[in-house]
């Protein structure tokens, strides 16, 4: 018999570093920690500022979480110091800079693998390699890709029987084949890697080879939320995976949900305050998620249609496309917004603008929320379903148009602004996406006092509530951590004298699909 410290399961989390990968990930990192599991998470210096409250309250509550600190190589890559996470980066040039200088860390992370030898990789899927380490040490590596099983099912169709390939134009509209709804989508919303080769592909077909080979697959969602499309994944698709989510509902106190993520820019007292003194439902949140830039023309267009709607808002203001004919100051550009427009938003009461960050999580949960305009990241979906809250869709790029489906055509819990093309990045020759009448039609439909907005808001609070109970004791995501948690034990005492076998054959030998 070990110690009970001995017999603990020790699980290794491997982030990445953009906040809709690394938010979701930490959390399951908290939460394996608060059942009783050892973890350490692999994170850069800059990043781990932006937990380490969070985790010092872990620890402090008898938690047993470390952070494995590792430098980014920045400046060898040409990066602004202090440039270690996608939300800092201005220009797509940037990004690869980023995105090579994250590649250089592989053998750091690789000799803390084998230092400590954990019980299990938990890894984002965008470093494939860590799977290799997990062969060479006999352990399990279970992948992240921080999307939802609709996004899983829809991306496999997609590859598999490329409908987008038979069809005559961009616009013209087609049916995924073989799921358990009629989804429909045009070409024009697809991911460009969807539909040609590009320099990502490559590194994109190891992920998701490694995906698959992977023990499995951790998911935030939750069963309720889209059960046809987790048992399309499990029993069609051959994937195996455990939904744990949603993982916001893990800050359970209002410090964790203020600090989740980055510095708020806004105190928590400034959004209660102001949330209080409005009714139930009455109140619309928009916010893009952390990486969309969108250009000054198209921020106009949101200033004048919210304020048309007459609706109250609460809008976080992301940050805006610079054009080569812009000659005001960064910071100016960053924040930009029609003249007067705060001002007057802020005498009349109408609006609360939040420059920069905000906490999300505290606001979509307060009962003044009637409605979440959202460019459909999956955190942010999930987000905006836990609150209860009908959605106005505004997918931009990644998965972002399937996610969209999934509440359009399949929960009918939200109404389309309407935009029809994928596009990572706003371009000078593409600055206007949607103009002011679009989103005044879609925000109407959601906050209006319709039946059909009546019977979406009923749809959403019950939702909400499902997802709710799903984290908790006996319930469907509470028993799946259980269970990988067990999963992971088995394999521990399995696979634990016999390192060095077929990988291949002791994992099927394990997994229950
Ligand atoms: N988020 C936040 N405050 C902000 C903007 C974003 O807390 O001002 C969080 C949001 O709650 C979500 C995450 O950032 O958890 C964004 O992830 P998502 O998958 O929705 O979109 P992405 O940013 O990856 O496009």
């Amino acid at each position: 018999m070990g110690t009970e410290d001995e017999n603990k399961i020790h699980a290794m989390f491997l982030p990445y570093m953009a906040p809709g990968h690394m938010m979701p990930m930490v959390d399951m990192a908290r939460r394996f920690a608060a059942i009783g599991t050892k973890v350490t998470i692999i994170i850069t210096t800059m990043n781990a500022l932006r937990i380490k409250n969070a985790i010092d309250r872990d620890i402090k509550s008898g938690r047993q979480i470390t952070l494995e600190i590792i430098s980014l190589p920045s400046t060898e890559v040409g990066l602004p110091e202090g440039c270690e996470n996608m939300i800092s980066v201005p220009t797509p040039e940037m990004s690869i800079k980023l995105f090579h200088a994250i590649e250089l860390l592989q053998p750091q992370i690789e000799k803390l693998f084998r230092d400590f030898r954990p019980d299990c990789i938990v890894s984002d899927c965008l470093f494939p390699w860590s799977l290799d380490v997990a062969n060479e040490l006999g352990i399990p590596r279970i992948a992240f890709n921080g999307s939802g099983f609709f996004n899983l099912c829809v991306a496999d169709s997609i590859s598999r029987y490329e409908p987008h390939k038979n069809i005559k134009s961009e616009t013209e509209t087609f049916v995924v084949p073989g799921l358990p709804d009629e989804i429909i989508l045009t070409r024009s919303q697809l991911p460009d890697i969807v539909k040609a080769r590009n320099n990502f592909s490559e590194l994109f077909d190891r992920l998701k080879e490694s995906e698959r080979k992977s023990f499995g697959l951790l998911m935030n969602s939750f069963y309720e939320l889209e059960p046809a499309y987790a048992d399309h994944c499990r029993k069609v698709l051959g994937i195996k995976a455990w939904h744990i989510g949603p993982v916001s509902l893990f800050n359970r106190d209002t410090d964790d949900q203020v600090e989740r993520g980055e510095k708020a820019s806004v105190s928590k007292h400034q959004c209660l305050s102001w949330l209080d003194c409005r009714n139930s439902k009455s109140v619309l949140y928009i916010c893009f998620g952390s990486l969309t830039r969108f250009s000054k023309n198209q921020t106009t267009e949101i200033a004048h249609a919210l304020e048309a709607s007459g609706y109250s808002f609460i809008w976080v203001v992301g940050k805006v496309l610079k054009t080569k004919n812009d000659d005001c100051k960064d910071q100016e550009q960053e924040l930009w917004l029609p003249e007067g427009f705060e001002h007057k938003m802020k005498e009349n009461g109408q609006g609360l603008i939040i420059r920069g960050w905000a906490p999300q999580v505290l606001i979509l949960e307060h009962p003044a929320i009637g409605g979440y305009l959202t460019h459909c990241g999956w955190n942010s979906i999930l987000e905006g379903v836990t609150a209860g809250v009908p959605l106005i869709t505004w997918p931009i790029f990644a998965e972002q148009f399937y996610n969209e489906k999934l509440v359009t055509q399949v929960l009918n819990l939200g109404v389309a602004v309407g935009n029809e093309v994928w596009k990572a990045w706003a371009t000078e020759d593409s600055t206007l996406v949607k103009s002011k009448d679009d989103i005044l039609k879609a925000i109407n439909a959601v906050m209006g006092n319709t039946e059909k907005a009546t019977e979406m808001s009923k749809r959403a609070k019950r939702l909400g509530e499902l997802a709710k109970k799903a984290i908790e004791e006996g319930n469907s995501s509470y028993n799946d951590m259980i269970g990988l948690i067990e999963d992971i034990r088995l394999y521990k005492t399995t696979n634990g004298v016999s390192a060095n076998c077929d990988e291949g054959a002791k994992m099927s030998s394990i997994r229950k699909l």
